[in-house]
């Protein structure tokens, strides 16, 4: 039962101890450490274990707008964010050098770190988060044991399996990722600043790629407390020699593959380290288990073009943490009737296929060349480009035919 205790409670002295707590939480990236902030607040007791005191700089999604703010708005993490991200209303969109339109609306670019530590910092209980690593899970239908690399245990009635791409733990579950699609996509981050300091005549903009050839998707430019963050995205062999170059020599590699920039950069420079990333897309299988429930990127990977993985695992914690964890919590037992709820819920369900649904079509819109998708990827661009040009002409049109068609 749910005890408005926010605490967890060590029931053994010593490394040996063993952690007593309604809801164990393994994995604080993105989705478990929002998970345990949730329910924390709502009074139940949460151990949320990460093998790392502090995420360290690993390139994942570093900038969300639009329905991702809407959802951390309701879970109350809206403030927050604005304390440690940048924020920023307009985006111009080009495509071979010319303004394809202007997306109005606020977004916000941040590191990955520091999105995680945000979400840590909203735990009330800072002694609530267990620096280390989860050996093993024993489940059942009432009670869960975790097994920690210190020798330590926890137990809870439910476990929260939030471990992002790592999956080990839920293989020795007898849980399996299934590969809807090998190699889907490649993405780099990096930093650009101009070589005279000056700052960009844009707050924040996206280029989209010329040739299907090249395969690349965009290149998106927003801004970071460091200064301008750069993520380009790609569908195209990452063993293509064009990821070294895009290592060693990024500004004239981008440049070379999108001619149409060079105006509006100027002479830039990239001022940190090139990251890159390349995305199976998958799915579990067996997931159906008592006691246990995955989240995020641990239950489907995504498409970093499409933009969907924040908005996904938002749904995930949003859903399991406000409605039915504190409604299971009520019962006695954990069984597998309860934790298919979760699983079967028609809004995760929707998220879930529209990230996978983005995911292809970003993939043929960038790199299908044939008849069919020539003439979508002309009438995309076309249609954009016109309602741009109404728009200016009658500024205001754009919004209130969007809300027409919302209503
Ligand atoms: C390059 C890239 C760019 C992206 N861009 C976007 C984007 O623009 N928009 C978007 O919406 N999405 C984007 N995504 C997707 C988004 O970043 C992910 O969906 C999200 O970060 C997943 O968060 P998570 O908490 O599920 O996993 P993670 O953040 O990976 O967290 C998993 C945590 O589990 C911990 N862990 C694992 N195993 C154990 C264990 N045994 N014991 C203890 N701890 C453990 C790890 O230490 C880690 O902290 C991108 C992804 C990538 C890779």
């Amino acid at each position: 039962m749910t005890t408005d205790r926010t605490v967890t409670e060590p029931i053994d002295g010593g490394e040996t101890a063993t952690i007593v707590s309604d809801i164990a939480i393994v994995g604080g990236g993105l989705a478990g450490s929002l998970a345990a902030a949730v329910l924390a607040r709502a009074g139940h007791r949460v151990a949320l274990v990460d093998k790392r005191a502090v995420y360290p700089d690993e390139f994942r999604v570093e900038k969300i707008g639009g329905h991702q703010l809407e959802l951390l708005r309701k879970l109350d993490f809206l403030s927050a964010l604005d304390g440690v991200a940048c924020r920023y209303d307009r985006v111009l969109n080009i495509r071979e050098g010319k303004v394809v339109d202007v997306s109005v609306g606020q977004a916000y670019g941040f590191p990955y770190a520091d999105l995680v530590a945000m979400a840590r910092s909203q735990i009330p209980d800072p002694s609530s988060l267990i620096v280390d690593e989860v050996t093993a899970i024993s489940n059942s239908d009432d009670v869960q044991h975790l097994e920690l690399a210190s020798g330590r245990r926890v137990t809870a009635r439910l476990v929260v399996l939030a471990t992002g791409m790592a999956g080990v733990l839920g293989y020795k579950l007898g849980i399996r990722r299934r590969v809807l699609a090998e190699r889907h996509s490649v993405s780099f981050g990096f930093t650009i600043a101009r070589k005279d300091r000056s700052p960009f005549d844009f707050e924040a903009l996206t280029c989209y790629g010329e040739r299907t050839a090249d395969g690349i998707d965009y290149l998106s430019l927003f801004p970071v407390r460091a200064g301008m963050r750069a993520n380009l995205f790609m569908f195209r062999d990452p063993t293509d020699p064009i990821m070294r170059e895009l290592r060693r020599e990024p500004e004239a590699t981008v440049l070379r593959l999108l001619p149409g920039l060079q105006s509006y950069l100027g002479d830039f420079r990239v001022t940190d380290r090139v990251q890159n990333w390349v995305m199976d897309l998958t799915v579990v299988e067996g997931h159906l288990q008592p006691g246990v429930v995955l989240i995020g990127d641990a239950f489907q990977t995504n498409c970093p073009a499409a933009g969907t993985g924040v908005a996904r695992l938002l749904m995930d914690v949003d859903r399991l943490c406000t409605e039915y964890v504190p409604r299971w919590l009520m019962t006695a037992g954990m069984g597998r009737e309860k934790i298919s709820q979760f699983y079967s819920d028609r809004d995760k369900i929707a998220a879930d296929q529209q990230s996978l649904k983005m995911a292809r079509f970003r993939q043929a819109l960038t790199s299908r060349n044939d008849i069919g998708w020539d003439v979508r990827r002309r009438l995309h661009f076309l249609r954009r480009s016109l309602a741009h040009r109404v728009d200016q002409m009658h500024p205001g049109w754009l919004g209130r035919v969007r809300g027409a068609l919302r209503a």
